[in-house]
């Protein structure tokens, strides 16, 4: 058997947050090529722990009576294909959905997952409206990004991939990037991510649900404070529903 490395971020047993829905294990990848400021994740950005993916397999079977999906986040999961196809695969085997969160910086991971129906649901960061895009991150990517986005589109609405979101890192201040980029996700479901960094005042779930009122969509709110919501706007507020995180 070839064995395939994985430069590892971490492994969560069990997680309810991770993926809507679903009881999870989360698999974190070590690295991305972004860099933005405000990453969460900021410590799984450099360094090196270079691990079998066997080894991953075993952890992700230890929680198998307890779950029934894994998600590969990071860092940036899609950086290290080879990995991910082969970790997908085993999950695949093992009779779980297998979810991806990402920046879309590689399309063509994302490309072989899909055509390899290895996938069950992606949530792509978008960061930006595309021309304030590179300014933003270490990189020229909003080509790379398109891409992903229009496979990902296309795969979800051809039924290759049963879930498919676009998620927004909101901060203050960056209002008007969200109806640009509303246009761009089209019919997708979108998610509002309240964004924290250094010493900016993170917009409240209040101020998010307003900024959300000029989509006229129905989108999900995601704080700190209160989880997830399904926020229908301003007109039907009524129907707003609380989800548990
Ligand atoms: S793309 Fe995600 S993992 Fe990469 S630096 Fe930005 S927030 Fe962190």
């Amino acid at each position: 058997m070839i064995s395939i490395k994985l430069n590892f971020g971490g492994f969560v047993p069990l997680s309810t947050v991770d993926w809507r829905g679903r009881s999870a294990c989360v698999v974190f990848f070590r690295g991305c090529p972004v860099h933005c400021t405000y990453c969460q994740n900021a410590t799984l950005l450099a360094g090196s722990d270079v691990r079998d993916t066997e080894e991953i397999i075993g952890m992700i079977r230890d929680s198998l009576l307890a779950i029934s999906g894994v998600v590969f986040s990071g860092g940036e999961p899609t950086a290290q294909k080879e990995a991910l196809l082969s970790l997908a695969r085993a999950t695949k085997k093992m009779g779980l959905a297998v979810g991806v969160h990402t920046n879309g910086v590689y399309p063509e991971t994302l490309d072989a997952l899909i055509r390899e129906r290895l996938i069950d649901h992606v949530a792509l960061d978008i960061k930006a409206r595309w021309a304030r895009y590179n300014n933003l991150l270490r990189g020229d990517y909003v080509k790379d990004v398109q891409k992903s986005l229009a496979l990902c589109k296309e795969a979800h609405e051809q039924g290759h991939l049963p879930e498919f979101e676009v998620v927004i890192t909101l901060f203050r201040g960056y209002d008007d990037e969200v109806p640009i980029i509303a246009q761009e996700a089209g019919t997708v479901d979108m998610v509002l991510q309240q964004g924290v960094t250094g010493n900016v005042r993170p917009l409240s779930e209040e101020e998010m649900k307003k900024i959300a009122d000029r989509l006229a969509r129905s989108v999900k709110i995601r704080t700190r404070e209160g989880g997830e919501i399904v926020y229908e706007g301003d007109r039907s507020r009524r129907s707003a529903r609380k989800r548990q995180r």
